[in-house]
């Protein structure tokens, strides 16, 4: 298949050279001229702009930092421009209401389109193990899952335009609360005089069992290896766990949902953030504690 790819960061450029590995033509297109030339040496053909990336392809894959970026290369220079029935799908984490604004924009054209952001980090959109959470009508779904298990584990169908954005958004800001909360309960367990092991020992196996315990411990040495025993290097950013934090306020703005622990999360790592900790793993916010 024909493949257009805009955004090859962090994340689209493991994933553009996995769609290559499985065979596609993967036409690529970024602003930084580093992220093209690493694209070429893993067999993508590159562009200098997004109108002539996205000609005569099948279909449309972008991975960018935010919505208006998204709805801006959309509107300016894909819509219109891929041929009429190309299918797009959007893996960037944005804002539902642009999401959906922008499959109804793509709808209206002509197009096939999801939003499909995707759990897992850097090291999954390399190794192909993402789990993606897809947007969209049954028929679009059906075009994307095969190229979406190219690039990961997980293809899930949450519902229509916009259902991707949501379950990511929600699933991040549990993300975000659980992780204080653990990190919370291991800085009091230590002051009590409790070993943070012995903790570990009878909370993974007791009702305060979590991800962010079990499979991520925020406390170094504790539990399988995490960005803790790497100086809370590498991992999820803390800057990007903000940025989901304000999204999934702004949603729960929109909709009328209170979120008391969200927002409590949101202005911890706001502050964590502010005081220059954005590109450390979210799990270092148990400095703070
Ligand atoms: P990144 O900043 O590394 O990559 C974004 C890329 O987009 C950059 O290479 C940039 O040059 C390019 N870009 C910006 N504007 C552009 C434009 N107009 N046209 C073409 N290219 C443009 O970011 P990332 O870490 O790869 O994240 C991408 C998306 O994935 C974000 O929405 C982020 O929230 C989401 N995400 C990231 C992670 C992670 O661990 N990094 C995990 C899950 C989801």
């Amino acid at each position: 298949m024909k493949i257009a790819f805009i955004g090859l960061g962090n994340m689209g450029g493991g994933m553009a050279a996995n769609l290559v590995k499985a065979g596609h033509e993967v036409r690529a297109f970024d602003l930084a001229a580093e992220a093209l030339e690493k694209a070429r040496g893993n067999g993508c053909e590159t562009f200098g702009t997004v109108r002539e990336a996205v000609q005569g392809v099948d279909a449309v894959v972008s991975m960018l930092p935010n919505g208006a970026i998204v709805k801006n290369v959309y509107s300016s220079d894909v819509i219109g421009q891929a041929p009429v029935g190309a299918l797009f799908l959007d893996c960037s984490t944005i804002d539902v209401a642009t999401s959906r604004e922008v499959g109804e924009a793509a709808t209206a054209a002509g197009y096939a389109i999801v939003d499909a952001p995707v759990s897992g980090g850097i090291a999954a959109a390399n190794g192909g193990t993402l789990t993606f959470m897809v947007g969209g009508t049954d028929e679009a779904f059906k075009r994307a899952e095969p190229i979406l298990a190219a690039m990961g584990k997980a293809v899930i169908h949450a519902g229509d335009s916009g259902a991707g954005q949501a379950a990511k958004i929600c699933n991040n800001m549990l993300l975000g609360i659980h992780m204080i909360g653990t990190c919370e309960a291991f800085a009091m367990a230590q002051r009590l005089g409790l070993d943070p092991q012995k903790f570990y020992d009878i909370s993974s196996v007791s009702s305060g069992q979590c991800w962010s315990m079990t499979s991520y411990c925020p406390v170094p040495g504790v539990g399988p290896t995490s960005p803790a025993d790497n100086g809370y290097q590498g991992g999820f950013a803390t800057a990007l766990m903000l940025k989901d934090l304000k999204l999934a306020m702004e949603a729960a703005g929109t909709a009328g949902s209170q979120t008391p622990m969200g927002q409590r999360a949101k202005e911890l790592y706001e502050a964590f953030v502010e005081a220059g900790n954005g590109g450390m793993d979210f799990s270092a916010i148990i400095k703070t504690l």
